[in-house]
């Protein structure tokens, strides 16, 4: 996906962006249709707290605004500075029990808030949002002020950007898997996930608000002669499409006689159809920005399952002399699952091609980290 920039927003190939997203509108709705208020909600209001200071006359009692949500109105404020889609705690639970009207209502919102057990099950089973949760307990009518003083923010959610500043000068591009899934063991009604949703449904020329976070720990080595091994299954090639193509650029501007190190990509994917960037890493290879791709799939019915740490093991010789002999760096992105077995299959290799004992092993991957030339990006479970 192709962000344009509105403002100069310097980057690195490695960094994260931040996007601040909106909750599904007919979730807001929803919410919205089940407050007890009169107050319009498309009237800009300021939501205040009351401070308590004890001075030498007693305690001073005093409206201030509120620390983190801005004046506006109650439809924004539910639509993007309020988080509605996390599983309500059970202290939400307990002040809806104290406002519902029905016994019955009551009896269960009490007995979800008090019992942990209770609660972890209902949870476990619903991932309820708060809309669910209303319609669930149809008596229970929150005030929006009340309620959105116990809300938590909404939190933006980061992406690793798929561009280079040179290549892609004036925009960010990025990798985003879509959420949704069923709640209730598949079959619950299906929720989907705020931010990716939020991008997938976005059109040309919306107004989109993100903010730049550096990850100085993965940027591509500063010598460049260093050889590079890039592993990402799924969205985890994001930022190495960054790299291709700041090296790609790079390459161009290089005068002649400067060294390169070779680029090696290990991708993933359960099958040959959900390739990511296909014709683009078949360009690089052509152009001799990558110089190896390999292709780990996962669910390809006529071949035998294959992961990326598979295809290491495969390459383990040259995997060897990259970062051993010729002091390459090493990056990994995605899930933290895949993420240990491909440390723990380097570590294996390194140990298997080098002679190692467990400790001089052991040491060698710390030495690799210390050097910072091991680089994870790791988000998911
Ligand atoms: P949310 O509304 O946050 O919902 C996601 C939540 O839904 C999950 O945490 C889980 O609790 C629940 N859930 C999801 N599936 C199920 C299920 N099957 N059953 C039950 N519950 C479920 N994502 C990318 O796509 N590309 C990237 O490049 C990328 N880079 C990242 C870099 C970093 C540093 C980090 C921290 C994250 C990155 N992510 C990336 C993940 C991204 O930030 C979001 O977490 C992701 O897009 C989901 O956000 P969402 O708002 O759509 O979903």
């Amino acid at each position: 996906m192709l962000l344009e920039l509105a403002a100069d927003l310097p980057y690195t190939p490695g960094d994260h962006v931040g996007v601040f997203a909106c909750n599904r509108q007919e979730l807001v709705d929803g919410v919205l249709s089940r407050l007890q208020t009169t107050t319009d909600p498309d009237e800009p209001v300021e939501l205040q707290v009351q401070k308590e200071t004890h001075t030498s006359n007693g305690v001073l009692k005093t409206w201030e605004p509120h620390e983190r949500l801005p004046p506006c109105t109650i439809r924004i404020l539910f639509s993007r500075f309020l988080d509605i889609t996390t599983p309500p705690t059970p202290n939400l639970l307990q002040h809806f029990a104290s406002i519902a009207t029905d016994p019955e209502d009551q009896r269960r919102l009490t007995l979800l808030a008090t019992e942990s057990a209770a609660y972890e099950d209902w949870r476990h089973w619903r991932i309820p949002h708060l809309l669910e949760v209303l319609e669930e307990f149809p008596s229970v009518h929150p005030s929006p002020a009340l309620l959105a003083a116990q809300l938590t923010p909404l939190q933006p959610r980061f992406y690793s950007i798929s561009s280079s500043p040179i290549v892609q000068s004036g925009q960010i591009h990025i990798t985003v898997a879509v959420v949704s899934y069923r709640t209730q063991d598949g079959e619950g009604p299906v929720h989907y996930g705020v931010c990716s949703n939020y991008l997938r449904d976005a059109n040309e020329g919306d107004d989109i608000n993100l903010f730049v976070r550096s990850a100085q720990s993965f940027y591509l080595p500063p010598d460049v002669s260093r050889p590079v091994i890039m592993v990402g299954p799924g969205t985890g090639i994001a930022p190495f499409r960054g790299f291709w193509q700041h090296r790609m650029a790079q390459l161009h501007a290089a005068a002649g006689g400067q060294v390169f190190g070779k680029m090696w990509l290990f991708f993933g994917c359960r099958q040959h159809a959900l390739d990511l960037y296909r014709e683009e890493k078949a360009r690089m290879l052509e152009e001799g920005v990558l110089a190896k791709v390999y292709l780990a799939l996962s669910r390809e019915p006529t071949i035998p399952k294959t992961y990326v740490q598979d295809l290491l093991r495969k390459e383990a010789a040259a995997v060897y002399q990259k970062i051993v002999i010729e002091g390459g760096h090493f990056y990994v992105c995605g899930d933290c699952t895949m993420a240990e077995h491909v440390y723990q299959m380097l570590k294996l290799i390194i140990q298997e091609h080098g002679g190692m004992l467990d400790s001089e092993v052991e040491s060698y991957m710390l030495t690799l980290r210390d050097e910072n030339r091991y680089h994870e990006d790791i988000f998911g479970i």
